[in-house]
């Protein structure tokens, strides 16, 4: 509310409270705009409860920023003609990227999270990423290489893209692993190889603009929430299961990374004291009993001790990816059916314990890993019935689908337009400003 004219405020406010009552009155009509394409001054004022004068004062202003579009008078369904205003969609543009450990998705994408621009950069030469693939032990790489390539695929886009870059106002970087999103540090990523390495800082220092770092698990959980089945969920948990297991979070609308960015990472639950070593060190975490290396290691491991498999002879398994496991148990074969049903029950016992901590509406399954299909996810649902606290509401929705990089990307970008439509009340990762 505008104090002068709607609030019955008895003493005068410092002038931060003014300014915060400023930003908080104008954020609720960018984030009411956001909702609706177009809209008059007369339901902006009934929607955000503001006064009418407020709203008209808000409106001047963004529309003096290039942020709203005034549509003039609109049609009368009897009094006075309504005045149209919408926002401009295209007054800003934010960048997101999944690091990959063979490439860089990236896309532009407007202020409703379209995706203007897409490109793929890539890291490896063709060898090098069928390592990768095969569920080998990650190369160590130079964190320089990285940030430099980074950088140069954003210089790219922009280049071959045609967007203004003054326009730009952000950058997300999704990466795998555990990452303090507010001084953009990775914490541990297996698939570089590294530990506590710093990249939202350097990267922001060479490109200029604000930069979010975040655990790919927290990108998928801001796509769903953007333009995903996690849209209008206040409470749901979107689960990436790939090479690594994570999630992200979202509790009451909000992003929830918890004080050291770590939330959401249930993938190193352990569930037993002894069983195979995670990527973190320790054994018998979910991750290690129920990922898609951990079933890559599962079946080389069953045929080097002479299990018969359709999958081939052990020198032949050099190529050996989730598909095939998941064609192969298909098509009947026994070991590649037991291994991805002991995976689905693990990662199942793990989905329990973090039902029964969040209590979400909404369960999203995405990644890689699903295209190991029902002879993986059957088992899981079954454990998670089997192990999850009775009490809770059940009305969770098991949604499995492959994703594109190019939808990490643009949850990336969500990231940063989540935090640019934050509530002035709510901390923020980002200083950057609209128009
Ligand atoms: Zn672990």
């Amino acid at each position: 509310m505008n104090p002068s004219q709607d609030s019955p405020a008895t003493h005068r406010p410092r002038r931060g409270n003014w300014q915060l009552m400023a930003d908080i009155n104008r954020n609720l009509v960018v984030n009411v705009l956001r909702t609706c394409p177009v809209m008059s001054r007369a339901d902006l004022s009934r929607a955000t409860g503001l006064s009418g004068p407020t709203v008209s004062s808000i409106v001047a202003d963004l529309t003096n920023r290039g942020l709203v579009e005034d549509l003039g008078q609109g049609i009368s369904s009897g009094g006075r003609p309504p005045y149209l205003v919408r926002l401009n969609e295209k007054a800003n543009f934010v960048i997101g990227l999944k690091l990959m450990g063979h490439a860089i998705s990236l896309v532009i994408t407007d202020l409703s999270a379209t995706v203007t621009y897409a490109q793929v950069t890539a890291l490896l030469g063709p060898a090098a990423a069928q390592h990768q693939a095969s569920g080998s032990p990650a190369l160590p790489r130079d964190p320089r290489s990285i940030i430099d390539a980074i950088c140069e695929a954003v210089e790219q886009a922009l280049c071959s893209s045609g967007v203004d870059a003054s326009r730009i106002i952000g950058v997300g970087v999704g990466i795998n692993g555990p990452v303090d999103a507010t001084s953009g540090v990775c914490r541990s990523s297996p698939t570089f190889n590294w530990n506590n390495v710093p990249l939202a800082r350097p990267i922001s220092e060479r490109l200029g603009y604000p930069v979010i770092l975040e655990n790919d698990a927290n990108t998928l959980a801001a796509a769903e929430q953007w333009f995903g089945r996690g849209a209008g969920i206040d409470t749901f948990i979107a689960v990436a299961v790939g090479a690594g297991i994570g999630s992200g979070v979202v509790v009451n609308g909000q992003l929830y990374r918890g004080a050291d960015g770590a939330a959401g990472e249930f993938g190193h639950v352990q569930l037993s004291d002894t069983g195979p070593l995670c990527s973190c060190g320790r054994t018998g975490c979910v991750e290690a009993w129920a990922s898609d290396r951990a079933i890559l290691r599962d079946v080389r491991a069953a045929v080097d001790e002479g299990t018969k498999t359709s999958l081939g002879r052990a020198e032949e398994l050099n190529g050996l990816t989730i598909g095939l496991v998941a064609a192969a148990a298909e098509q009947g074969d026994e070991l590649s059916r037991q291994i991805l049903s002991q995976a689905g029950h693990y990662l199942g016992r793990g989905l329990a314990m973090l039902m029964t901590v969040i209590n979400p509406r909404l369960l999203i399954i995405s990644g890689e890993g699903v295209q190991a299909g029902h002879w993986r996810f059957d088992p899981m649902i079954k454990a998670i019935k089997a192990s999850i606290f009775p009490d809770l509401n059940a009305e969770i929705i098991f949604a499995t689908e492959p994703l594109d990089d190019a939808r990490w990307a643009r949850g990336a970008a969500c990231v940063v337009l989540g935090e640019i439509f934050n509530a002035p009340t709510q901390p923020s990762l980002v200083q950057a400003k609209l128009g």
